[in-house]
């Protein structure tokens, strides 16, 4: 299994911790699945948009391909809205600021996910629980957390997920995960260049895309909300 880079302009920098890991599907339009390029263009858009901001962590396709990382785990997603869930015997709000969000090309509520998707979530989803510390317990839908959404939907099959990854041993379970520091990307020769240590093959460059314009459209956008 492989992970790409793609960098969306739309995440904060950083996060509170990584407890929860929501899975998400990227919808239909007039009964046709949305398309995987689709929903890049919708997270990285080739013209910067100051509304409907979105994105995920990672992105799976239905049919083989690698999958897409969006937002480093370290930083906050914009994948869960109004949400909320309860954490650690703590009911957390904000979701975003406590999880990583996986996206699944597809529609719940249509169609079956593909024997590919199961296969790349698990090896993903298993790699995240190791090096967080994710309970079982704290992978969910988006629709568990904010009850108005509808993915990952009835086709999602919660059980062949769960009992992939009941064999997961989750270490020092209990220990707060709000530090990075096994694990964490870090940029050690200061190259700007960080090894994601999951893959052989995959560089992230810590540089942020978004441009000077972009972020002054993001200021003047965040003055005029509500
Ligand atoms: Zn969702």
């Amino acid at each position: 299994m492989q992970i790409e880079w793609i960098e969306s302009q739309f995440f904060d920098p950083g996060k509170i911790a990584n407890k929860m890991i929501i899975i998400h599907h990227t919808g239909s339009t007039n009964g046709q699945v949305n398309s995987f390029e689709g929903t890049l263009s919708w997270f990285k858009p080739a013209v910067w948009r100051s509304t409907n901001q979105a994105s995920a962590h990672y992105v799976i396709a239905r049919e083989e391909r690698p999958i897409v990382q969006m937002v480093r785990d370290e930083d906050t997603a914009w994948h869960a809205g109004k949400s909320s869930w309860e954490i650690d015997g703590v009911l957390r709000e904000t979701i975003n600021r406590w999880s990583i969000g996986i996206e699944l090309q597809g529609d719940g509520a249509l169609v079956q996910y593909t024997s590919f998707q199961y296969e790349a979530l698990i090896w993903l989803v298993k790699q995240k629980m190791q090096r967080f510390h994710i309970p079982i317990d704290l992978i969910r839908g988006h629709q568990e957390i904010s009850p108005h959404k509808p993915d990952p939907g009835r086709y999602f099959d919660w059980d062949r997920f769960r009992s992939a990854l009941s064999s997961v041993t989750v270490p020092g379970s209990g220990i707060p995960s709000d530090d990075f520091s096994d694990g964490g990307l870090v940029d050690e020769d200061g190259d700007g260049i960080i090894y994601v240590d999951e893959t052989d093959d995959v560089y992230i460059p810590s540089g942020r895309d978004r441009n000077f314009l972009e972020r002054l459209f993001d200021f003047f956008a965040s003055i005029f909300k509500k």
